[in-house]
């Protein structure tokens, strides 16, 4: 048990087939209904679970509809606003700035490029992928969070450390057409089964195929150290 396949790409393609089958619906679990909130709420989700930035946004969304709302907001106001976010007062200065670049330089829209994206407060490679993705319907990259660059690890995907080059490395190892949902599919086993602290190895559809299996592997290649 927990003997990956001969090469990594064939590795790769079991995860997305296993886990495909396992999580059918997975899919972003942020609240939004347009580009705007998207962006907002990807902001805000850094650090941050998705439910508790649904919770807050929720109220949030109601009062600022646009960008010029968050340009306009008195910055202490804004990050009450958000209270309960991880990092809600550097958070409130982010969007406030953001609002204000997205008036200044873009007619209020959200942009569709990742430089343009990049250039935002706040706005690293990982959300500025996510807004790409499922507000414009462009996938530049994959979306490397904390559960993707664990997972990926665990199962023998990559041995890079960082997500820029994890990025980087699953890129080159995944079909274009699985990368977006690549990121869900991880997500989904990471919530769900693969946590990091305790994986529920026992009841993982991906065992068998798994080097980091506690049932087999002494070792957590995640973190490189013993289980
Ligand atoms: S739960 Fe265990 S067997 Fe499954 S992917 Fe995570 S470490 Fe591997």
């Amino acid at each position: 048990m927990g003997t990956p396949l001969a090469s990594r790409e064939a590795q790769a393609t079991e995860v997305v087939d296993r886990l495909s089958a396992e999580y059918p619906d997975a899919t972003i679990s942020l609240n939004y209904t347009n580009r705007l909130e998207l962006l907002v709420a990807v902001v805000l989700s850094a650090q941050c679970t998705d439910e508790r930035v649904n919770e807050v946004t929720a109220d949030l969304f109601e009062t600022y509809t646009d960008a010029a709302d968050y340009a306009a907001a008195d910055e202490d106001e804004l990050a009450d606003d958000i209270y309960g976010i991880t990092f809600h007062n550097n958070k409130a200065g982010y969007l406030k700035s953001m609002g204000e670049t997205l008036v200044a330089e873009h007619d209020g829209e959200v942009p569709d490029t990742m430089a343009e994206l990049t250039d935002l407060s706040g706005v690293g490679r990982k959300t500025a992928n996510v807004v790409l993705q499922h507000g414009h319907d462009v996938v530049e990259g994959i979306v490397v969070d904390t559960h993707v660059q664990r997972l990926s690890r665990r199962l023998g995907l990559t041995t890079e450390e960082t997500p820029e080059r994890i990025e980087a490395d699953l890129m080159d190892l995944v079909p274009e057409s699985d990368w977006q949902q690549l990121t869900h599919l991880l997500i989904s086993h990471g919530r769900a089964t693969c946590d990091a602290r305790n994986p529920d190895c026992e009841d993982c559809v991906l065992e068998d195929v798994c080097p980091s299996s506690k049932l087999d592997s002494d070792v957590d290649l995640a973190s490189g150290e013993a289980w």
